[in-house]
């Protein structure tokens, strides 16, 4: 039996402030009797403040999708570590290929708001992942492990860092990685994070899949022996299907 399990649904720039409110109140009101796991809900920034007094004395989780490495300054546009916990975060999603690729972010932004996230006290969700071009040239595990290596450079201690694997291939196109796909990149991580920092480390730290899940495969998925769980675009937008995933999840865990 897992121990422990992450699901998080990632909205991405969907849904106002009201909206977010409205849809979580719901999530709340099902009452739905989950154990042994986490459920994060990732708004964009100007829904953070209104969900988080819907999630107090609730299980649930929050996230923002993104943040500065700075404490504050003249930096227009960003949001920093403090201001995010003000509004009640507990996680922040980082290096979402979104960011790296229409973002043009590099390895070294992410590494610094990484340890801007660790430092004021909030987990990361580093998302890592390639695209179709170094999948097909054979480049993955080498991609994985420069995004690893890089983005957590300086970073000793992983106890609140989770890893989201994240073809880019897959996310938002309906495409999913195959099981056998998703089974041997999962295990590149494990042994990444082995190699980088020890095996107990590595067998610890949560590692989630991203990319196409829906409640037809989030069993099978769940499955692989090193998914800890999921990064869930899409399928988070809707109540229904983002249920339906976690409850797969919570069964599963009752294996
Ligand atoms: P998707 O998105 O589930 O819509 O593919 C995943 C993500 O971007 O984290």
């Amino acid at each position: 039996m897992r121990k422990h399990a992450i699901v998080a649904g990632n909205w991405k720039m969907y849904k106002t402030s009201v909206e977010g409110h409205d849809f979580v109140e719901e999530f709340v009101n099902l009452m739905l009797n989950i154990e042994n796991m986490e459920v994060i809900f990732c708004p964009p920034f100007s829904a953070l403040f209104n969900i988080d007094v819907v999630l107090k004395e609730t299980p649930y989780k929050l996230s923002a999708q993104n943040c500065h490495w700075e404490k504050e300054g003249a930096f227009t546009g960003e949001v920093s570590v403090s201001m995010l916990k003000s509004c009640g975060v507990d996680y922040v999603i980082l290096g979402h290929s979104e960011r790296r690729h229409v973002f043009n972010e590099t390895d070294e932004w992410i590494n610094k708001k990484v340890k801007a996230v660790l430092n004021g006290g909030l987990k990361p969700i580093l998302c890592i992942g390639e695209t179709l071009d170094q999948r097909k040239s054979d480049e993955t595990r080498d991609v994985l492990f420069y995004q690893i290596k890089e983005d957590l450079n300086g970073v000793e201690k992983l106890d609140d860092v989770v890893i989201a694997y994240e073809p880019v291939w897959a996310i938002g196109t309906g495409v999913t990685a195959t099981f056998e796909q998703v089974s041997e990149a999962h295990k590149w991580v494990r042994d990444i994070l082995s190699n980088l920092y020890s095996q107990d480390i590595a067998n610890i730290t949560s590692i989630l899949y991203g990319g196409s899940v829906k409640p037809e495969n989030a069993g099978e998925l769940f499955d692989i022996k090193d998914v800890n769980g999921f990064l869930i675009g899409g399928a988070s937008l809707e109540i229904d299907p983002f249920k339906e995933i976690i409850l797969t999840v919570n069964e599963k865990l009752k294996d």
